[in-house]
């Protein structure tokens, strides 16, 4: 008895001091998280009330947002800027801004793949303002932060960062988070990463019901295969579905090595993919919140029987974006997989760079009347219906032979790209392909690398 109460003082003799020390932790924890919290209300009460600009589109693209509005203020500011902010941090964004009397409009960039680059942002409680400095009536200079208010359809977003050393972060876009104020905050904590939430989506094309180019190789000597998809004449049968499957394989491979967390449409011959349906072609990338989704493909000149004289690699891009990452996939295809830019002319922008709008007549044509498309709306559904607002995404449901895409109407939505690798049907390009494959894996993965982490 005696010693059980022995036994029963040492242990409170330990658990007492340790339990004084957790309480002073948490204590200090509290008053902490309070001494911030008071810090950022103390900031938003020094923002100006009454005037706030008007937020009249905003969107997320692959790894960065846009905005685009206007604020008229009282008098002519000395100087004016959009900031992301909590009086301690501040960060600058580049924007693009036309000025009328008071009236300020803006947006943050030309190209949707421009604008706040959300993988940089620290981890962080920052508001969306605009700073101005004005001079008062002592003829001071004085600071003035205005609030921005949503004149648009959408709400709040959720984003979360690329993988990088395993971390990601999760960013927080929400509207009016402070009183009855109009306010657009940005929280930013790290986070895990949700199970279906991915970095990359790869679109290998075609798939078991659907071969794409198929060619017989015998020698030197390329050939149509017979409708039942066999080589006479003693050649080897490729199809297109196959070679695409080929080189994503290998590419996620490459991009898992990477650190990314990467998702395939397909990954094997005998699946079948589904463009509309969830977890499609054209609908993947924006159910797994990935920021940048690519399509491969290999190309053919398409002249029956005929050989192509047209060979090497095509980039295919959206609208409205910039040639970053399509400049740095063809340098690094065409350096390490040993070929070249396509001379094809037709839709080409850029060495190796190729975008394709529907043309007038293919618009008043089109199945459903009148059409969504317009003279700068991709022809590719790789791009146009993965980008939602962003790149005119146009299925709503029109069209009889297919369901509705559930992301076209969406303001977050990944980054999308079609690669046509090379020319099946040329044989400068087959062999190529039949020998490089790993090649063109590997220079894919550094490019998108070089394009992701560069920023
Ligand atoms: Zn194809």
């Amino acid at each position: 008895m005696k010693k059980r109460r022995k036994m029963k003082k040492k242990v409170l003799k330990t658990i007492i001091p340790l339990l004084i020390v957790l309480v002073l932790v948490f204590a200090a924890f509290f008053t902490y998280k309070f001494i911030f919290k008071e810090k950022e209300k103390q900031f938003l009460e020094t923002i100006e009330t009454g005037v706030y600009a008007d937020i009249t589109k905003y969107a997320i693209y692959g790894i960065h947002m846009n905005l685009e509005g206007s604020i008229t203020l009282p008098t002519t500011p000395k100087d004016i800027k959009l900031v992301l902010s909590n009086g301690q941090t501040e960060i600058e964004i580049p924007w693009i801004v036309e000025e009328q009397e008071t009236t300020y409009t803006f947006k943050t960039s030309e190209y949707i793949n421009e604008g706040i680059v959300l993988e940089d942002l620290p981890n962080e409680t920052l508001y969306l303002l605009i700073k101005t400095t004005e001079t008062n009536e002592e003829n001071e200079d004085i600071t003035k932060y205005y609030s921005v208010e949503n004149e648009t359809e959408y709400e709040n977003l959720e984003y979360y960062t690329l993988t990088k050393n395993d971390k990601n972060n999760k960013i927080d876009i929400e509207w009016n988070t402070y009183e009855e104020c109009p306010t657009l905050r940005f929280k930013i904590e790290e986070t895990t990463l949700p199970e279906d939430v991915y970095d990359i989506t790869l679109d290998p094309g075609h798939d078991a019901s659907d071969p794409g180019k198929s060619i017989c190789l015998n020698g030197n000597t390329i050939y149509d295969p017979s409708s039942s998809g066999y080589c006479y004449n003693g050649g080897t049968l490729y199809t297109e579905a196959d070679f695409n499957l080929y080189v994503s394989l290998a590419l996620k491979e490459q991009l898992e090595q990477r650190g990314f967390k990467v998702i395939m449409t397909r990954d094997s011959e005998d699946d079948y993919v589904n463009i509309y349906e969830p977890m499609g072609s054209a609908t993947m990338a924006n159910d797994t919140k990935s920021k940048l989704n690519l399509a491969i493909h290999h190309n053919s000149s398409g002249y029956d029987g005929g050989i192509s004289y047209l060979k090497g690699l095509e980039v295919y891009i959206a609208n409205d974006t910039n040639t970053d990452l399509a400049e740095i996939l063809v340098k690094n295809i065409t350096n390490t997989a040993n070929t070249t830019a396509s001379h094809k002319e037709l839709y080409k922008i850029g060495n190796g760079i190729y975008q394709r709008f529907f043309t007038e007549e293919e618009i008043t044509s089109s199945d459903v009347q009148p059409s969504r498309y317009t003279t700068n709306t991709s022809w590719y559904y790789n791009m146009r219906e993965i980008g939602g607002i962003s790149t005119n995404a146009s299925n709503d449901g029109r069209f009889e032979d297919y369901p509705m895409n559930e992301h076209y109407n969406s303001n977050n939505t990944a980054e999308a790209y079609l690669l046509e690798l090379g020319y099946m049907d040329n044989l400068t390009d087959i062999t190529n392909m039949i020998n490089n494959q790993d090649k063109y894996a590997e220079a894919i993965a550094d490019a998108i690398q070089e394009y992701l982490n560069q920023e």
